[in-house]
């Protein structure tokens, strides 16, 4: 997906995913790598080509919105209790319906929340959304799976304009290399946001996002490692054109 500028390759079961309806937890991954409106708009077009894309307010409120789900994910990942009463709050505001013609030839889900007025897409999406993110904690009250997240690390260098989010911190905290470098505080090298349920064994969103941590990885500890790597990659293609 051309808004992930981090990662540039996703692994076969991901690409799997395309196919299948958004849920909750894709599009608090996509969000995460979203600098403004403009990266929002590309992404839209690619889930919904047929749909008119939404207007700059409706974009900023859906970002709003996803930020309750995203921090009440963020207390389920730290073993603290979701605040239940919140989202039962919401989910009451909710009313949703089954309408296939809205979503036809996009990746939208085709539950949504009951239509109200007109573009208003994004609103008809996060009730859907809304109650997925419900299901999944009602079940994870129950015993069910909690979250993971990816453990990669990228650089990006629109992200180092951002101050580090307070939450954010609690997960890089988590990371080893960012802890040893003295990484902590500086957002030129981000946490990869991908979450994945369940899965505890994997620490990494998709291969590509490995690759990329092992190579961040031996710059960070070794930094004449890439420079040392062009130079046998250079030496051996200069063997093979002689
Ligand atoms: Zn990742």
């Amino acid at each position: 997906m051309a808004a992930r500028s981090h990662v540039s390759n996703k692994s076969s079961a991901q690409s799997k995913d395309a196919e299948k309806p958004l849920d909750w937890r894709e599009i608090l991954n996509e969000e995460a790598v979203w600098h403004d409106y403009a990266d929002f708009v590309v992404w839209f077009r690619q889930v919904a080509p047929v749909l008119p894309v939404p207007a700059e307010a409706r974009y900023s409120r859906f970002c709003s919105d996803l930020e309750f789900i995203r921090a009440q994910a963020a207390l389920i990942y730290f073993d603290q209790k979701p605040d239940v009463t919140s989202i039962n709050k919401r989910l009451k505001t909710y009313a949703l319906e089954i309408d296939i013609e809205a979503t036809a030839e996009t990746r939208l889900p085709s539950l949504l929340a009951v239509a109200k007025e007109g573009d208003e897409i994004l609103d008809r999406l996060f009730g859907s959304l809304l109650v997925g993110f419900a299901q999944f904690v009602a079940d994870y009250q129950n015993g069910g799976p909690g979250l993971c997240r990816c453990e990669g690390v990228f650089r990006d260098a629109r992200m180092s304009e951002v101050p580090l989010a307070d939450f954010e911190k609690r997960y890089r905290q988590e990371l080893l290399l960012l802890e040893e470098k003295s990484l902590l505080e500086d957002p030129g090298i981000q946490r990869c946001a991908d979450f994945f349920v369940g899965r505890t064994k994997a620490r990494f969103c998709s291969d590509a996002c490995r690759f990329m941590t092992f190579q961040i990885s031996k710059q960070l500890k070794d930094p004449s490692y890439l420079a040392e790597k062009q130079r046998r990659y250079r030496s051996k293609r200069k063997d093979s054109l002689e």
